[in-house]
């Protein structure tokens, strides 16, 4: 027997009975951020892979093993994007859009592609809703993308399972000074060092802060502290994103620890956290980048973004029990027919109540069938209401309306009179 054909490890399929939620949360998001004034922009999943070497930085977890890197026809490297900011990044330069100063209020949806061990609330394809704002370099800009995140939080009903954690990782000329200090502070103790953090002393040391080594965590008690670094602007920032940020009543925990896992963060940094959903407790991560798009080859262009795992988010909703009952009823009206003429009869009905009623959903049965099948059908789809057309209906001009969730009995309806009836029916149901 052939082996049969598998989904990817990692790439998980979203099946119908999950895509309403997803939907919702998609919708949620997308309408908050037109009330903000955000606006959308869509780049390809595949990039030439030089794009993230140059944006992420090549001594990053992505980029050093997390990739799916693969030669084309042509011979060019290209890479499936495992993060959103990079091209967003490249589009605004390659248009133009923002190299004379423009703020540019961004965001994207859509798959990322890492190479990880997967697990729960990790994986090989997952999805990120992500903002980025190009050319505002106030602490202003930073207050409101969290102040909105705080919102989306309420909308969904999850905001007292979520904790922010804020940092500052000052310019990166102060950055170069204390990574100086923490490389000889922990040089000085090499031994004491796990495996992971060793190589990162010499490559990425900063992302040695957020070790899960319990042994290197001791060590780092000691160790000097990035908020001692930082430089007066920073300072001054950092102040001003807390002070927006206690007047919008949002709580906040100072986190020294958090560095991210990307190199071209400046100044703020933040995470909303969850306790929820065990070690994948991360669901909303970004900060501040000042300096990507002049390392990229624009202009100085001052930026800051975020980005949200939908995966985890939908963990939390459902964890959460946070799932609005009316996403899941997907038809309101089955339309039953019996005989060809009622068949026919019941098609053009059907398109005459789309007109009236576009929002209407409206299945009408397909296959054929017996009364008794019919209705099995009817009820299965969780219509709220049956359409009945028979010989007798036919000959009448009616059909049979018939409430399948106990509202009332069975009666005969006009055609003509049907979609008021309908409609009404509906806004009491
Ligand atoms: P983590 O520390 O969990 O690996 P990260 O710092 O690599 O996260 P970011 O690059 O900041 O993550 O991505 C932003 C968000 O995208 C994360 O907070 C998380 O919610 C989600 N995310 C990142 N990687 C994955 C993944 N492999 N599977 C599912 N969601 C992910
Ligand atoms: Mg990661």
């Amino acid at each position: 027997m052939s082996k049969s054909l598998q989904a990817i490890r990692g790439m998980n399929d979203i099946l119908p009975e999950q895509t309403p939620l997803w939907r919702y949360f998609e919708s949620t998001v997308a309408g908050l951020l037109d009330t903000y004034g955000y606006r959308q922009i869509r780049t390809p999943i595949v990039e030439f892979t030089e794009l993230f070497k140059r944006s992420i930085g090549e001594v990053t977890d992505i980029v050093e093993k997390e990739m799916y890197t693969f030669t084309d026809r042509n011979g060019d490297s290209l890479t499936l994007r495992p993060e959103g900011t990079a091209a967003c990044v490249r589009a605004v330069l390659e248009h133009g859009i923002s190299g004379g100063g423009q703020v540019q209020k961004l965001w994207y949806i859509g798959q990322m592609f890492r190479h990880e061990r997967p697990q729960k609330g990790r994986y090989r394809q997952f999805h990120q809703i992500g903002l980025e704002v190009f050319n505002l370099d106030g602490p202003d800009i930073d207050a409101e993308l969290i102040v909105l995140t705080w919102r989306l939080w309420k909308l969904l009903g999850i905001r007292d399972a979520v904790k922010l954690e804020l940092n500052s990782l000052g310019t990166s000329e102060a950055r170069a000074r204390y990574r100086d200090a923490l490389v000889e502070f922990l040089s000085a103790r090499l031994d004491q060092l796990d495996e992971d953090s060793q190589r990162r002393l010499k490559t990425n040391p900063l992302r040695i802060l957020d070790t899960k080594d319990a042994n290197t965590q001791a060590v780092l008690v000691d160790a000097p502290k990035l908020e001692d670094y930082l430089d007066e602007e920073s300072r001054v920032h950092f102040e001003g994103l807390k002070a927006r940020l206690d007047a919008a009543g949002i709580p906040f925990v100072i986190n020294t620890k958090l560095v991210r896992g990307l190199d071209y963060y400046s100044k703020t940094v933040f995470e909303w956290v969850t306790d929820k959903l065990g070690s994948q407790g991360t669901v909303c991560a970004g900060g501040r980048y000042d300096g990507l798009v002049e390392q990229m080859g624009g202009k100085p262009t001052p930026g800051v973004g975020f980005a949200m795992g939908i995966e985890r988010l939908i963990l939390l909703l459902e964890t959460l029990g946070q799932i609005p009952e009316s996403i899941n009823r997907q038809v309101d009206v089955y339309l039953c027919a019996f005989g060809e003429q009622a068949e026919l009869a019941g098609l053009a009905l059907a398109e005459r109540l789309r007109d009236r009623l576009p929002n209407l959903r409206l299945q009408v049965n397909a296959g054929g069938g017996s009364f008794k099948s019919q209705f099995k059908k009817a009820d299965k789809s969780a219509a709220l209401f049956a359409l009945i057309l028979g010989d007798d209906e036919l000959a009448q001009q009616v059909v049979g309306f018939k409430p399948l969730r106990g509202q009332g009995e069975q009666q005969n309806i006009a055609w003509d009179a049907l979609a008021e009836h309908l409609e009404a029916s509906l806004a009491q149901a």
